[in-house]
């Protein structure tokens, strides 16, 4: 086992964090699949909001780091590039191209119907993956799993 890299004080870009994340935890996430990793990304944006209901700024920045380990986690586990795929949001908005975005509207129901960018995106990096992009499942039992995990932080 190598040492974990420095980070330094301006923070990880997203492949560093990708990789990090994926040699730390990427067998444990393996393990307990990604219904119940997926469920651990959900609980922790609950968390985000209990820190938003009691204003709570400290618990607020760490349980958004933690939706941000758990969301790569879930890239990692359905062979999602997560610094290709933000590329989309680097030049504006995906949609309209524009910084400040100029849309209408909130484009997120027309990017839930499937925007044709972030489609190709997913293909590509998921293409060491089964059809449809979703990593196998392990045959332990979810739930058990999940408890473990709960207990031990990941
Ligand atoms: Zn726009």
């Amino acid at each position: 086992m190598s040492p974990a890299p420095r980070t330094g004080r301006r923070g990880l870009d997203l492949g560093t964090l990708q990789q990090a994340i994926a040699r730390t935890f990427g067998a444990r996430d393996r393990a307990r699949g990604m219904d119940g990793t997926f469920r651990r990304l959900v609980e922790e944006i609950g968390e985000v909001a209990n820190a938003l209901r009691r204003g709570d700024r400290r618990a607020l920045a760490l349980e958004l780091s933690d939706v941000l380990a758990w969301t790569v986690s879930v890239a990692v586990l359905g062979g999602v590039d997560l610094a290709r795929v933000a590329r989309r949001y680097g030049a504006g908005c995906p949609r309209c191209g524009t910084s400040p975005c100029r849309c209408p509207q909130d484009w997120t129901s027309a990017a839930a119907r499937g925007d044709r960018r972030v489609s190709d995106s997913v293909g590509r990096a998921g293409a060491g993956t089964a059809p449809g992009g979703r990593a196998g499942r392990p045959a332990t039992g979810r739930r058990g799993a999940a408890s473990r995990a709960r207990a031990t932080r990941r």
